[in-house]
């Protein structure tokens, strides 16, 4: 019996690690789409984290060396503050996301987190204090209730309801026949868009990570949801350090901070209306999108 169920045992426990491995893949495809290449400094401490406030300080960076994408980029989210990215298809946006991780190392600049490097620290802690919420989240064909546990080990029921009902997702869920034990997934319920998106953030608010990173959704989705999603990512950013990555300037107006990208490059930061009154990109980029949204 022994030598079939260690063997078995171990196979769990490396499919537990490899189904985890794909589901963080999964929930940062669009983010993170690139396998890290960057190892630990040897001896490195752990990221401490106090205010938790983001800097990029001056950060050169390309994919490849032929070709800069990133040409000296500065941007602060300080303690607690919500910063929004905005920039046309292609300034960079989502490869600032992926430095944030330390998926790849800067050329020049530096990323500090609370005034530590991100290489210096370890790259476990660092991906500790980063919660992501996707564009689309990824379920397992399992009840509702392990797909918002997997925030976190051993989360107990009245911990997983607490973030689903900070997530907006609570009443829908108690509504099912089965409640937290529905199953969904491929095989199971499907959830609209929205829903999934709602787990995804309880899913993150569970692992209640200091600093949140938020690729929003590029599709439109119906003005309801919308609004739903609004509200749970606001109280899921409350007492957090925000990072939204925004393909719509309607739903990040409120936002402490907007810092406009274009070609690598900050070209603009202010308030919603400060960026307006200045008349320049982000006014132009607003008016656009005021005129496609009326199009549609
Ligand atoms: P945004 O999110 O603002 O649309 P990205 O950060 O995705 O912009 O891309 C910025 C630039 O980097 C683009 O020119 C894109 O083609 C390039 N790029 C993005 N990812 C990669 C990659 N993995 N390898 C090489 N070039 C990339
Ligand atoms: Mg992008």
């Amino acid at each position: 019996m022994i030598q079939i169920t260690m063997p078995l045992n171990f196979l769990g426990t490396v499919y537990r690690e490899i189904r985890q491995a794909l589901v963080d893949m999964g929930q940062m495809f669009d983010l993170l789409d690139q396998p890290s290449e960057v190892k630990d400094r040897p001896g490195a401490p752990a990221l401490q984290v106090r205010g938790a406030a983001v800097e990029f300080d001056a950060v050169r960076f390309g994919y490849d060396p032929e070709r800069t994408i990133l040409h000296g980029v500065s941007l602060k989210v300080g303690a607690g503050e919500s910063v929004a990215l905005v920039g046309p298809s292609g300034s960079g946006k989502s490869t600032i996301g992926r430095l944030l991780f330390r998926f790849y190392d800067v050329s020049g600049g530096a990323i500090r987190i609370d005034g530590q490097d991100l290489r210096a620290v370890t790259q476990d802690s660092l991906h500790a204090a980063i919660g992501v919420v996707p564009q689309d989240t990824v379920l397992f064909n399992d009840s509702i209730r392990y797909n918002i546990a997997y925030g976190r080990d051993g989360a107990t029921q009245a911990q997983i309801e607490a973030a689903a009902r900070a997530a907006q997702i609570h009443e829908f869920i108690i509504s099912l026949p089965e409640g937290y034990d529905t199953q969904v997934g491929e095989r199971g319920l499907k959830l609209s868009g929205g829903e999934k998106q709602r787990v995804g953030i309880a899913r993150t608010l569970l692992k209640d990570p200091p600093i949140l990173l938020l690729d929003e959704a590029t599709s439109a989705l119906d003005t309801e949801t919308e609004a739903e999603i609004q509200t749970a990512l606001r109280r899921a950013g409350e007492g957090r350090t925000v990072l939204t990555i925004a393909h719509r300037l309607s739903t990040i107006a409120d936002a402490d901070r907007i810092v406009v990208l274009e070609k690598g490059l900050v070209v603009e930061e202010g308030t919603h209306e400060a960026l307006l009154a200045r008349a320049g990109r982000y006014a132009q980029l607003w008016a656009r999108q005021q005129a496609e949204d009326r199009a549609a």
